[in-house]
């Protein structure tokens, strides 16, 4: 694919939306815009969602399992011949650096690859019921399902709602963010390309507030995969509550990186930088919030903030890059905005250039535990560090975030790390790591950080329905 996809992607065709309507795209790191994409309006979620149902009904439900494992390695294989250009758009679309740009569509083929295995390996079972005869379960595919994506992982997050569901047996329609459509349209271009049915994966782009709302609560819909921000996806909840749809929501995080003092200080410190600042902060598994036991506080900051000077913030192009721009001018401004109102002390955090929405990373001490910045989800380069002396007040002050994503724990003492794990309320903790996202393991928040779980085989199970049937003697 040469031109830029910049399209509607609807029963395997690209097309202009009726209205004329587009977005325009624009590269955050020299702030021109590259490219204007189609916006869908209703009559083209209209006719996706009713090509979807017709490829539900008529080819891809009842596809052999075989069949359908083939379809998606394939889909695999095709991103991978395309791993290049679809690193080129991601990084120009959002300002990844390029190295990452890259991981990611790896990441998004390897999706494909699991869970083309696990159609083979996705058993019900059979159940000795009192009353004799034969208790069997099915997991039947549930429809046509919604995916709602956003801007700051968009290619890999497409991949792993469309993967699952399309492994279980559904039709997909994959509502990117109006900032980063275009590596999801062209995910449509290839998976059909692969040989995917026309109507298996729609791609429509256009304003969430627009069509959002008519695509959630359209009745053939029949589940919503969401990733996003807690607002919208509390409001996705209360749309899909009349009907009962099914709803997976991956939401928000304010993460804690808890550093015991026996802990690793060498690897704690060296990896702790780019455990918050990676895709310039703008990542829901962010270690935002550093707990440090107060014996090695001092150590750790100095150690910590050396690193971060030597982080490379620049040109997503460079092969070198760490940090590119963040995503949009407002998004700079809002990650702005949490700094200027601490009271905290701050290294770093200027722009670093007058062109580009790019941010140094910024250290935040003696920041007050009640602090907006402290609180909520800053989705930029910000790390706040305090120091803590009592296990049992510290995990009080980690479970008092309304948020539950991710987390790691640093220590050398097996009992602890047991104990801290069992208690930080997260759906996700690493120890002596900070290796979130596996694709075989579950992925997902407790309290508002969501609800379901994305990746493994969980998230195969959310998109399917289960039976019971019965067969008397
Ligand atoms: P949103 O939640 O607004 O957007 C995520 C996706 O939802 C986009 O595709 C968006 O479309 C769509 N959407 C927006 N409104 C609706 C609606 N009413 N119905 C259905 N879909 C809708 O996130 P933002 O991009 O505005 O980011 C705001 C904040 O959210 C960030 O600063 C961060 O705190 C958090 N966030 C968390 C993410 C995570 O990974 N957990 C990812 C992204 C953001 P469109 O782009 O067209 O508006």
């Amino acid at each position: 694919m040469t031109d830029l996809p910049n399209q509607l992607f609807i029963n395997g065709e690209l097309r202009r939306a009726k209205s004329g309507r587009t977005t325009p795209q624009i590269n955050p790191a020299t702030e021109e815009a590259f490219c204007e994409v189609q916006a869908a309006g209703l009559p083209e979620l209209e006719s996706a969602i009713e090509g979807s149902q017709r490829c539900f009904i008529e080819s891809w439900r009842d596809l052999k399992p075989g069949r359908r494992g083939e379809i998606l390695f394939q889909i695999a294989r095709v991103i991978r011949d395309n791993v290049e250009e679809l690193a080129q758009l991601e990084s120009r679309n959002i300002g990844k650096p390029i190295a990452d740009a890259r991981d990611e569509v790896q990441l998004g083929a390897r999706v494909f690859e699991y869970y083309a295995g696990a159609i083979s390996k996705f058993y019900g079972q059979t159940i000795p019921v009192a009353r004799g005869g034969l208790d069997v379960t099915l997991r039947q595919p549930m429809g046509v399902v919604a995916a709602i994506v956003p801007w700051n992982f968009p290619f890999p997050i497409a991949c792993w709602k469309a993967a699952p569901a399309l492994a279980a047996g559904n039709c997909v329609v994959l509502k990117p963010a109006s900032q980063s459509p275009l590596t999801a349209i062209m995910l449509g271009v290839l998976a059909h390309q692969a040989g995917l049915p026309p109507g298996a994966l729609q791609v429509i782009p256009g304003a969430g507030s627009e069509i959002g709302d008519a695509l959630v609560q359209h009745p053939a819909i029949r589940k919503i995969s969401f990733t996003g921000s807690t607002s919208v996806g509390a409001r996705i909840m209360a749309m899909a509550a009349p009907e009962l749809k099914r709803v997976s929501l991956e939401l928000g995080g304010k993460s804690p990186n808890i550093l015991f003092a026996d802990c690793d200080l060498k690897q704690a410190a060296a990896t702790a930088p780019m455990s918050v600042f990676a895709n310039t902060g703008q990542d829901c598994c962010a270690r935002s919030r550093i707990f440090v036991e107060r014996a090695i506080f001092d150590a750790f900051v100095d150690k910590f903030i050396a690193a971060t000077r030597g982080l490379r913030v620049g040109d997503p192009s460079r092969e070198d890059t760490q940090l590119g721009p963040l995503v949009s001018k407002s998004q700079r401004e809002s990650v702005e905005g949490f700094l200027s109102s601490t009271s905290g002390t701050i290294t770093g955090g200027k722009r670093p250039s007058s062109t580009g929405y790019f941010l140094q990373p910024a250290v935040v001490l003696d920041v007050e535990s009640t602090e907006r910045i402290w609180r909520e989800e800053v989705f930029g380069p910000v790390v706040c560090i305090r120091p803590f002396d009592d296990e049992k007040e510290m995990l009080a002050e980690v479970n008092a975030s309304p948020y539950g994503l991710s987390g790691s724990l640093w220590t050398n003492d097996l009992k602890r790390a047991l104990r801290v794990a069992r208690q930080v309320e997260s759906g996700v903790l690493s120890i002596n790591s900070h290796s979130s996202v596996h694709v075989e393991a579950p992925f997902g928040g407790f309290k508002q950080s969501g609800l379901g779980r994305d990746l493994g085989m969980s998230a195969m199970e959310g998109y399917t329905e289960l039976k019971n049937i019965y067969f008397g003697e």
